[in-house]
């Protein structure tokens, strides 16, 4: 069987705000905001920060005619803070009242996300579906018709349901739904495209909240269309719970070459950043060697051989440092991203994945010699002592990073 991922499948490129999702553009890292969109200041704030974190798209719900009204002051805002973040809006219900009130609105956004199960219903939904739709056309905007398991389209549930009661053979119900889910998505992309939008300015998403449900309708989808697919497990839940289902769900997908975008939905912990999903995303995308953000730090766990916590302050005073750096050196030291490191906790694995890192430390154990042999690229080149290790950790690291990433380039 061949190494890592295969290669990604063919998609159609969408550009959204001047950034590429789909065809050979890498997996796009993207978020959304928690606050009160017409809350113009906290907004500007959140999206800011997920930008700053490193998401690559930023979406904001719009669900109020004060909401928006908000999104073009937002844009404003960010602008003159001197950032282009392509803001994607979300729809629910009322999408085409709220555009068709506030024009600027669709002028601002880089893209629309239309959920199908809920934009409208009976008679409506065609009419509503397609004045976003136009929405779009006229501003030469893309749209993601983003389908979800807790808004599915009811009419063609049933309508599903009823056909397959006449089969010989029929599915079980809950197949039956999935294809559900997956036709709302692709029924909705052909009509946008029959009535007039370039299948190049569609993104598809069918989100559902189990792990093995979304890999199982991703893999149709993928099966069944071009269109650039935004990846995503609904619901995924809070802390390690949504870290690992989405981690899970979107690895075996990815590893597959499928998803061309992605987004963590974390509910955050009481007090947490929103940017934690962004981190995750990225986290995600460069454990599995798709793409390169920041410095990774590999840490052994510790056990009864170090039984002192210098080494776990160590591995997170390691890990915040280099992110805090990497925005600097991504412009100044182009390449630093790809950087890797080894905190390590005692002479048994320590030097050994020390010497595997471009930099690495093994901290004394307990009953051993305190020294702490450094590592750069396979090689032993100091040992640190005393009360200062990491500070001197610390600033060996930015000697290496200017050393091997600096003016002269990579090394
Ligand atoms: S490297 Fe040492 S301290 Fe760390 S887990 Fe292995 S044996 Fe334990």
């Amino acid at each position: 069987m061949a190494f890592g991922p295969q290669p990604r499948r063919h998609t159609r490129a969408v550009t959204i705000g001047g950034v590429q999702v789909g065809g050979s553009a890498p997996v796009v890292v993207q978020s959304m905001t928690n606050t009160d969109t017409a809350d113009v200041a906290s907004t500007t704030k959140q999206v800011a920060e997920l930008w700053r974190a490193g998401s690559e798209l930023v979406r904001v719900t719009v669900n109020t005619p004060e909401a928006a009204a908000a999104v073009p002051r937002i844009v404003d805002k960010l602008a003159m803070m001197g950032l282009s973040v392509p803001i994607i809006g979300d729809f629910h219900y009322n999408g085409h009242q709220l555009l068709t009130g506030e024009p600027a609105c669709a002028e601002a956004l880089a893209k629309y996300r239309i959920n199908p199960g809920n934009v409208g219903f009976g008679k409506k939904k065609d009419t509503q579906f397609a004045t976003l739709i136009e929405f779009a056309i006229k501003y030469g905007k893309p749209v993601r018709i983003g389908a979800n398991w807790g808004s599915l389209d009811q009419a063609l549930a049933a309508r599903l349901m009823d056909e397959n009661h006449a089969l010989a053979e029929p599915l079980d119900a809950a197949e039956v739904l999935r294809e559900a889910l997956i036709r709302s998505a692709l029924d909705s992309a052909q009509r946008a495209v029959e009535l007039g939008l370039p299948a190049e300015r569609i993104v598809l998403s069918a989100k559902v909240s189990g792990v093995q449900e979304l890999v199982a309708v991703y893999r149709e989808m993928a099966r069944r269309s071009d269109f650039a697919l935004h990846l995503g497990l609904t619901e995924a839940g809070i802390g390690s719970k949504g870290i690992v289902a989405s981690s899970a769900a979107l690895g075996v997908l990815l590893q597959e070459g499928i998803g061309d975008t992605i987004r963590i939905s974390l509910t955050p912990e009481p007090g947490q950043s929103r940017t934690t999903e962004v981190i995750v995303a990225q986290e995600l995308l460069q454990t599995m060697g798709l793409r390169a953000f920041t410095p990774m730090v590999t840490a052994c766990p510790g056990c009864g051989r170090t039984t002192s916590t210098f080494f776990q302050e160590l591995a997170k005073k390691v890990q915040e440092h280099v992110r805090a750096k990497m925005p600097e050196w991504k412009i100044t030291h182009p390449g630093a991203e790809n950087l890797t490191l080894a905190v390590m906790g005692c002479v048994v694995n320590g030097p050994g994945e020390s010497r595997h890192a471009n930099i690495g430390i093994s901290l004394p154990g307990t009953g051993e010699a305190p020294s702490a042999p450094v590592f750069e690229d396979g090689e032993k080149t100091v040992t640190l002592r005393g009360e200062h290790i990491a500070d001197e950790f610390v600033a060996l690291i930015d000697r290496y990073v200017e050393k091997r990433y600096g003016a002269a380039g990579p090394g």
